[in-house]
C-alpha cells in the first residue's frame, strides 16, 4: 500500500488491467459522494478506452462490471460522433 494512510483499500490492484474496452491506467483519486445510505468514499480511475477516449471511472463500476466501455458502443449505435463526451 502507499504512504497515504487515509486510503484503506489497495487502490493499485486493478491498475493495468483490461476490463472490456477499458484499460485502467492510473488511480485518479477519491472523493465523498452523497448516496441514499449517507456519504460514501468513492475511488476513481483514469481508464483508456480502445476508441481513444480517456474516461474517469468509479472503482465500483469497474469491479462490478457495470461500465466496461466509455459509452462508445452506445454512441456508435446512435450514429453521432462526439469526440470528447462520454
Ligand atoms: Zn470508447
Amino acid at each position: 500500500m502507499g504512504e497515504l494512510g487515509k486510503i484503506r483499500i489497495n487502490v493499485d490492484d486493478i491498475i493495468g488491467k483490461r476490463l472490456g474496452k477499458l484499460e485502467v491506467i492510473s488511480y485518479a483519486g477519491c472523493r465523498y459522494e452523497r448516496t441514499k445510505g449517507g456519504m460514501k468514499l468513492r475511488h476513481f480511475y483514469s481508464c483508456y478506452c480502445e476508441c481513444g477516449i480517456i474516461k474517469l471511472v468509479r472503482r465500483g463500476q469497474l469491479t462490478s462490471e457495470i461500465v466496461h466501455s466509455c459509452g462508445c458502443k452506445r454512441r456508435d449505435f446512435n450514429g453521432h460522433k462526439d469526440e470528447k463526451q462520454c
